[in-house]
């Protein structure tokens, strides 16, 4: 057959998903133009100078164990096209009011040791996972696949059977004393759900298990980093980047066989919805979209002040203090209500890599969750949080950029209502997003293909979506 479209595929949207489907149609020997709506690629993996000349601050994500352990991107040459990845020495540290920290360590015996009481416990709950880890990504990482759980019943029943469970039961099952309790909710705390909700223990389990697996690294120089390799490299497979293009209508591209939308549904039901069936968009119309983010980034005079020194070898700190704290906290988040007392995500890459800022200087970035579209301002009772585990924080401030979850959404058309995982992520949404079908990156229109983090295996910088998504082009109308 004789085609005369200039391009095979084309890819709207140059967030991580989006790079990472050109690169996979590329490299099957495809041609590729991406669009960009913003003037720079990056999406969700954005490094910019934002609060003071030479502190470099990741504007969205900014821990990357799911990039650095991304099937998909761990066999791409991204190194070779400036990306080092920096292992701090403890992956997480979580403070507690008496002044000491539970430490997730990549060994789990010394992770044990800071549990005290829970060593044990937690060694129990973990390392049949850590031991099993490659099956279980392959099996839950992606489109849920039956002939893994086939072939591996009990391991891969074993660990779906904990992460259904909410984290609040699994953590009071599992341990007795305060500081695991603490370290589960605040790692399951990922999820956005509030954690008496199934599933919520999902992300504390895997996030935990990749702790220990491979930590959790950041490239150094920033998030922007890994996209400009990816970048880097699609063009040199010979793919094509346009910035500055927002799509707006199907009618706006020149021809191509395949299209691959790195949106939302909502968003590709403004663009596409004229192609689509009226049963496919009512699906898409049913799609939820969950809590949004209020963010702040700080340019600081010297390291935080921590009461708890060896928050100082981690880069990554959850602020929250008690599983019963921060289970209130992301409870009220889902029941609309901002937290007195908000549970806090913060990072210190600075500490690691002395390429963020001028000399001495440190960069600090913060968010907590809070309800969907919020325009409310949580600098207060983030910096609050912050001064209850490191009195005196305040004093080293130098600058700082706040936004909320409105402004999340002005920078990221992608960020609806503040949402940063494109869709809720709860027991229904995980395996069904963005609706059920038999492969979830294809839609009613047989050229049209999702492939964002609303598919499987949904948010975070990894790659997967967009990896399965051209998978799925390539079997069918790009073979
Ligand atoms: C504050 C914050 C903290 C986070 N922390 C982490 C973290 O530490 N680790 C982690 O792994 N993940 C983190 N994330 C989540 C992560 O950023 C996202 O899950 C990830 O970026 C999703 O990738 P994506 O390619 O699906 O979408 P996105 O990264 O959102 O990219 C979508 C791209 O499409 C473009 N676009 C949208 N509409 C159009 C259009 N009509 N035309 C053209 N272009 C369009 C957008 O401009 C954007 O560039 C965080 C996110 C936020 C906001």
């Amino acid at each position: 057959m004789v085609t005369h479209h200039k391009y095979d595929a084309i890819v709207i949207g140059a967030g991580p998903n989006g790079l990472a489907a050109a690169i996979a149609l590329a490299q099957a020997g495809r041609s590729v133009v991406v669009f960009e709506a913003k003037e720079t690629i990056g999406g969700g993996s954005r490094s910019l100078e934002l609060t003071l000349p030479g502190f470099v601050h990741d504007l969205c994500s900014a821990i990357h164990p799911l990039a650095f352990n991304s099937p998909f991107l761990r066999t791409l040459p991204l190194a070779h096209y400036g990306l080092e990845w920096i292992h701090p020495p403890v992956p997480l540290a979580h403070p507690l009011d008496d002044g000491s920290a539970v430490l997730l360590e990549r060994s789990l015996d010394t992770t044990g040791d800071t549990l005290e009481s829970d060593g044990a416990n937690y060694h129990r709950l973990m390392a049949p996972l850590v031991a099993r880890w490659s099956l279980i990504e392959q099996a839950f990482l992606g489109p849920l696949r039956v002939s893994p759980l086939l072939r591996h019943p009990f391991a891969l029943g074993r660990f779906g059977l904990l992460a259904l469970r909410s984290a609040q039961g699994l953590a009071r099952q599992r341990f007795t004393g305060e500081r695991a309790r603490a370290l589960f909710a605040g790692i399951s705390a990922h999820s956005m759900l509030s954690l008496d909700q199934p599933s919520s223990a999902a992300a504390g389990i895997v996030l935990g298990v990749i702790g220990h697996v491979v930590g959790w690294p950041f490239p150094r120089g920033g998030s922007q980093k890994i996209v400009d390799a990816l970048a880097a490299y699609f063009q040199a497979l010979g793919g094509e980047i346009v910035t500055g293009v927002e799509v707006k209508t199907l009618a706006s591209l020149p021809p191509a066989r395949a299209l691959l939308f790195d949106v939302t549904p909502r968003q590709l039901l403004r663009i596409a919805g004229d192609h689509l069936s009226y049963g496919y968009s009512r699906a898409l119309q049913r799609y939820r979209y969950g809590p949004g983010v209020f963010k702040i980034d700080y340019a600081l005079d010297s390291p935080i002040p921590w009461k708890a020194e060896s928050c100082l070898r981690a880069a990554s700190v959850h602020l929250g203090g008690t599983l019963s704290e921060i289970a209130a906290a992301e409870y009220q988040v889902t029941h609309n209500q901002h937290p007195e007392k908000p549970f806090v995500l913060l990072a210190q890459q600075s500490l690691f890599d002395e390429t963020r800022t001028p000399t001495g200087k440190h960069t600090a970035w913060a968010y907590c969750h809070v309800p969907h579209g919020s325009t409310f301002d949580m600098t207060e009772r983030i910096e609050a949080q912050i001064e209850r585990f490191a009195p005196g924080f305040r004093n080293r401030i130098l600058a700082r950029h706040s936004s909320d979850s409105a402004a999340m959404e002005r920078y990221n058309a992608n960020y609806i209502g503040g949402d940063i995982s494109g869709g809720v992520q709860d027991i229904w949404q995980l395996f069904t997003r963005p609706a059920i079908r038999p492969v979830p990156y294809t839609t009613s229109a047989k050229h049209i293909f999702l492939c964002s983090s609303s598919t499987p295996p949904g948010g975070g910088v990894h790659g997967m979506c967009g990896y399965f998504a051209a998978q799925t082009a390539l079997r069918s109308v790009l073979r």
